[in-house]
């Protein structure tokens, strides 16, 4: 079969490396794809919210399933624009627009978490209309404060404040002063949760599911898991604290009611579910819903499938992925980003990378380069994903930092400390 992928991340380029080993594939194309996914798939220039230069691409070139990495497309409604009598031969793997709604709203995944019995922090939202109730709300809570603006707010829309008059005066910001734009006109206010947070990955149909292996990421920029917040500086997977006792919970109150819940409450969801997880005294709650994979997470989490992803991915438009035998690599793994000096504020590109012939025993997912001149150079803030094995996840992380040292760019930064809290 023909495979479209959506996205130009280190995420699309593990999907690729993934897919390309199946038996299944005819031609893969990544739009708009990187540097990396250049050398094992073809390029397309092609919008990625863009549905009807999708449209044209795709049965121009028989493409009959397209991977949908980033979640813009699934917000818009990638999914349900496909289902059309002309184009629903064509599996889209990813969740219905109103699946996607999981993500977009916090308040939805709120609602939808209470409705399902999934455990998650106590809340309440608000808007303008009663900002004063909100701020009864703040005193009501004990300190720091987990403010949310409810839509997307490029992983921006977070806040965790310590004081409440500090927090009362954001509130404030984000309701009537438009500090996220639309995504803050409501925000969700909860309870902070005191635990250690990792990600679970399930893949559905919609009906069955399979459950990837968990993660951990790094979000911030320095060392100690300090400094402004990034798309993510590195994984680990999986995540050493999450034994047998921990998934089952995990699986048992998270998962199954989630996957239940969809089947309830007819949402059509034909594709990856992120659980971000944050674990109290041993008992899992819920912070959040992604309906796509994470980045770098996927970098950890697909390398280690052992099975044919895209068999099992291909097995979705039938519901049939109750019939597949999910493989997992026992071994760890871990990523580390590398990006580019001033990320992620102001930052240069256009700067080539050397060394990359060098590398042994590890995976180079690459994420913001691209090709100028037969020279591959950065593109973007987050630049490469440095992906290695052992048997443990400190020996993946040497080889990582080994084969790191063989790479340079003008102004290269990567954090040292992965994993320094398990
Ligand atoms: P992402 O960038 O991961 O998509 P997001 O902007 O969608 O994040 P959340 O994941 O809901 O927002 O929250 C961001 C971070 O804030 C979490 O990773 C977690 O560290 C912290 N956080 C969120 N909710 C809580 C909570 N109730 N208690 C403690 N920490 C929280």
């Amino acid at each position: 079969m023909n495979v479209l992928i959506l996205g130009s991340g280190g995420r699309e380029h593990a999907f690729a490396q993934s897919i390309i080993k199946s038996s299944l594939l005819n031609k893969l194309y990544v739009a708009p794809g990187n540097a990396g996914t250049h050398e094992i798939a073809t390029n397309v220039d092609l919008g990625i919210t863009d549905f009807p230069a999708i449209k044209k691409f795709v049965l121009d070139n028989d493409v009959t399933m397209i991977i949908v990495g980033p979640e813009a497309p699934l917000v818009e409604g990638v999914y349900d624009y496909f289902q059309t009598e002309e184009l629903k031969h064509v599996n889209v793997i990813g969740p219905s627009k109103q699946g996607a709604v999981l993500e977009g709203s916090k308040e939805f995944a709120k609602e939808f978490m209470e409705r399902n019995n999934v455990p998650t922090a106590a809340y309440k939202s608000f808007t303008k209309d009663n900002l004063k109730e909100g701020m009864s709300f703040i005193d009501s809570l004990k300190p720091p404060y987990v403010l949310k603006a409810d839509g997307l707010a490029g992983g921006k829309g977070v806040l965790i404040i310590e004081h409440a008059d500090e927090a009362k005066e954001s509130l404030e910001e984000m309701l009537v002063g438009g500090k996220f734009g639309e995504a803050s006109n409501k925000v969700v206010i909860e309870e902070f949760l005191d635990g250690i947070e990792m990600s679970v990955f399930v893949m559905t149909d919609g009906t069955s599911y399979k459950v990837m292996p968990t993660a951990k990421d790094y979000k911030r920029i320095g060392e100690g898991d300090t400094g402004l917040n990034t798309g993510g500086m590195g994984a680990v997977s999986p995540v050493p604290f999450a034994d047998d006792v921990l998934m089952q919970k995990i699986e048992e109150r998270v998962i199954k009611p989630t996957i239940n819940g969809f089947v309830k409450e007819n949402i059509v969801y034909k594709g990856f579910v992120f659980i971000g997880l944050m674990i109290v005294d041993g008992e899992p709650e819920v912070i959040e819903y992604n309906v796509r994979m994470g980045d770098p997470e996927t970098e950890v989490v697909l390398p280690r499938i052992s099975s044919d992803l895209l068999a099992h991915l291909h097995a979705f438009a039938k519901a049939e992925l109750h019939k597949e035998n999910l493989i997992l690599d026992s071994r760890s793994a871990t990523t580390v980003m590398c990006v580019a000096g001033g990320y992620p504020e102001a930052y240069e590109k256009g700067m080539v990378i050397s060394g990359l012939e060098n590398v042994e025993d590890s995976i180079v997912f690459h994420a913001g380069t691209a090709l100028k001149d037969g020279k591959i150079v950065t593109n973007g803030g987050r630049v490469m994903a440095v992906t290695s094995f052992g048997p443990d996840f400190k020996q993946a992380l040497k080889k990582s930092y080994q084969n790191l040292d063989k790479l340079s760019f003008d102004k290269m930064y990567y954090r040292t400390d992965i994993g320094f809290d398990l």
